[in-house]
């Protein structure tokens, strides 16, 4: 009798050299060109347009604003012409209506080998014209057999290919034969339905079998966008039904601490030292905090506020409910001078409360260290505020409840794994964002985490206005400032990052620093620098004497660029603006308006700036809102680029793309959603065929944890 068949027996895991016409030699070229490894390689492997064998045009029909067209005739008059690099190979085509003139320069043998004067081509390529001419050049062509005219009509498909896979006849048309050949290969068992039939009704979608033939061989267009449609759904539902199993996971069964009560140390200081009213977003994400941490269930919130947004604050009160509830709490910061100001600013906030505030840093010395790392394991120290120092080993907590992360949009799983370690019920984490990330890109990249939005600046601030100036008018720039220092205000002027080992950017600096320093001279005027090359120390004191306002302007490269808050700063001057990206340049601007003055953004380039750059300039001069902002630059460099997210595995779609299937996205999220909610197990008859797909995709573990 036979074994039963066993998933990984599956033809699809078969490897591409025993399809037929492939063998062992194109086997390799196509794993080494194109990563195609087995059939189910080659099944993903989608092509890029299809040609209409149905739309055989006349020759006559050519004009000079024709782009590529089809015609079939009889080919004649085969000749070389030239010689050495002018050496080409020229051919007619007539049907009847006119005459097409084909050129090859390269591949002439070949061509000479395999073409026969005398018959009938179909023909598909670019035209142009030359001496009132129609021609084509490097056309593709095949025999145009009567059955092809008169059979059935399909959109033949184009695949990608590359020069070498072509100097092996593996051309994109040699390709659509060998994807012919494996979905004839293919039965519809191998492919098996893997959405439930509620959402293939409610949704329209075609069946996956009838998808994968017509995405590759459609039967017309409707064919094949349906096609498409249903599998970029597949692919967003699976990326979204992991994403929710995890976070329902992590509801449902991580243990957390429980922040229950609101206690003395919460309400006195809301009730006596908060400087302000809460605005309506900040108010609402306290709840939302206050609710996941009274569950029982590990929080895991990442907050995103546009820069000003007042993120701090809500940390502080977040930390302070750890407090009442008898836990500590740690805040993280990206750098020293962050991790500094939230120190001192917290303790500032708290200097009338019963509070132990702690700050531990890279540049402290061992004895001090030592000494508070002791207070922080006795939990004596209530709240601990550092770099990412914070995470190491040594430092040990009494009893941690809250882990806040500011100002960072990637904070990997093996940083959160590190964190758990530290108690023995993992503390709950809060992950701030330095600037918005856009809503689908964060659904993709943070779909597992629970997610908050502020999206209301406090009362009263004012837009920042944002100008671009070209270098010539560096002078009206400096007078400029000139008179807002002589109103007592203060500048910054950004240059770019200098890496370890850019030493241009260095000079640039340097340069500028020099420039700067010709148009405001001691002893009436104070420059602070601030740079990557310099000890922490140094960078530290020429960061806190302009923080005093002991200097006016503040050179520095974009160190500066998160969370420093110097309220009376009203200019902000960003050299070769052209050379940042979109939220580092909003990131940058968010330093100033931070205060009651009217403040300005001053992006300087020089002048040429590619088209990308203009549109950043010129979106950055429209809008203060972080949060359109992060769309546009979604839009301009695509999700693989966007900041933090570069590493996000979740990204890795091979047909869909989040910004132009934005609408697919949102019905397959909430499809995975409603799912997860009402049956978080899968086990639902409807379901198993899903928790069955999800088995069969490697790669992943967490769904080891649930089943
Ligand atoms: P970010 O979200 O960029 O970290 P911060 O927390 O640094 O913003 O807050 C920016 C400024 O706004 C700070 O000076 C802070 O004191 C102030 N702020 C925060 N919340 C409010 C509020 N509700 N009303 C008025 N000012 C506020
Ligand atoms: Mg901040």
């Amino acid at each position: 009798m036979f074994a039963p068949i066993e998933r990984n027996n599956s033809i699809l895991s078969t490897p591409i050299e025993y399809l037929k016409g492939v063998g062992p030699l194109r086997a390799d070229m196509l794993k080494k060109e194109l990563q195609l490894f087995t059939f189910k390689d080659l099944l993903e492997f989608f092509p890029y347009r299809h040609v209409d064998k149905t739309q055989v045009r006349k020759i006559a029909e050519i004009t000079p604003n024709t782009d590529y067209i089809q015609v079939a005739g009889v080919l004649y008059d085969m000749q070389i012409q030239g010689e050495k690099k002018g050496k080409r190979l020229t051919a007619f085509l007539k049907d009847g209506t006119g005459i097409l003139e084909l050129t090859w320069f390269q591949g002439i043998s070949w061509v000479q080998k395999t073409i026969v004067p005398g018959q009938q081509y179909l023909v598909f390529g670019k035209t142009g014209f030359f001496m009132g001419k129609p021609q084509m050049v490097h056309p593709e062509l095949e025999v145009f057999s009567p059955a092809a005219k008169e059979g059935k009509s399909f959109l033949e498909p184009v695949y990608p290919s590359t020069e070498k896979l072509k100097a092996r006849g593996l051309s994109g048309r040699a390709i659509s034969k060998l994807s012919f050949e494996l979905l004839n290969k293919v039965p519809a068992t191998e492919l098996k339905e893997n959405l439930p039939e509620s959402l293939l009704k409610e949704h329209q979608l075609m069946p996956r079998y009838l998808a994968y033939r017509n995405a590759h061989f459609p039967v017309d267009t409707a064919h094949f966008d349906a096609a498409i449609r249903r599998l970029k759904f597949e692919e967003f539902f699976y990326a979204q039904l992991r994403l929710n199993l995890v976070k329902s996971q992590r509801h449902r069964f991580s243990r957390g601490v429980v922040f229950d009560k609101v206690g003395a140390l919460f309400n006195t200081f809301y009730h006596e030292h908060l400087p302000f009213d809460l605005t309506g977003a900040q108010k609402r994400v306290l709840k939302e905090i206050r609710q996941d941490t009274a569950q029982g269930k590990q929080m895991n919130r990442l907050l995103q506020g546009d820069v000003g947004s007042g993120k701090t604050i809500v940390a502080l009160l977040s930390m302070l409910l750890a407090a009442d509830n008898g836990f500590q709490a740690c805040l993280m910061a990206p750098t020293e001078i962050l991790s500094r100001q939230h120190y001192e600013g917290i303790s500032a906030l708290l200097s009338q409360m019963p509070v132990k505030v702690a700050l531990l840093t890279g540049s402290l010395k061992a004895a001090q260290k030592k000494k508070i790392l002791a207070s922080v394991l006795s939990g004596e120290t209530n709240f601990l505020i550092g770099t990412h120092a914070l995470i190491e080993d040594k430092v040990q907590f009494s009893n941690l409840g809250l882990v806040v992360v500011d100002e960072q949009h990637r904070f990997g799983v093996e940083q959160r794994a590190k964190l758990w370690k530290k108690a023995a019920i993992p503390p709950h984490v809060l992950v701030m964002t330095a600037t918005p990330i856009p809503r689908t890109l964060a659904m993709t990249a943070y779909g597992d985490l629970d997610y908050s939005v502020m999206d209301e600046l406090p009362p009263g601030r004012q837009p920042v206005h944002t100008v671009h100036r070209y270098e010539d008018a560096r002078p009206r720039v400096m007078q400029f400032i000139r008179a807002e220092i002589d109103k007592g205000r203060q500048a910054y002027i950004i240059f770019p990052l200098i890496e370890e080992s850019d030493k241009l950017d260095y000079e640039n600096l340097m340069k500028g620093y020099e420039n700067v320093k010709a148009w405001f001279p001691e002893p009436k005027y104070w420059i602070s620098m601030v740079h990557g090359r310099q000890p922490a120390e140094q960078k530290e004191t020429n960061m806190q004497r302009f923080v005093r306002n002991d200097t006016q302007i503040m050179v520095s490269t974009t160190v500066i660029e998160v969370g420093v808050n110097v309220p009376n700063a009203s200019v902000m001057v960003i050299e070769n603006a052209e050379k940042f990206g979109l939220s580092q340049l909003h990131q940058l601007r968010g330093r100033v308006g931070r205060g009651a003055e009217k403040s300005f953004c001053i992006l300087l380039t020089g002048l040429k700036i590619t088209n990308d750059a203009r549109e950043r300039l010129t979106t950055m001069c429209k809008t203060n809102n972080g949060f359109e902002i992060a769309e546009k630059d979604l839009e301009l460099r695509g999700p693989g680029d966007i900041e933090g997210t570069r590493q996000s595995g979740a990204l890795n779609f091979k047909l869909s793309d989040i910004v132009q299937d934005k609408p697919i996205l949102e019905i397959a999220k909430t499809a995975a959603e409603k799912i997860v909610a009402a049956d978080p197990e899968l086990n639902s008859a409807e379901n198993l065929l899903v928790k069955d797909h999800l088995r069969s995709l490697k790669g992943k573990t967490e769904w080891s944890k649930i089943s």
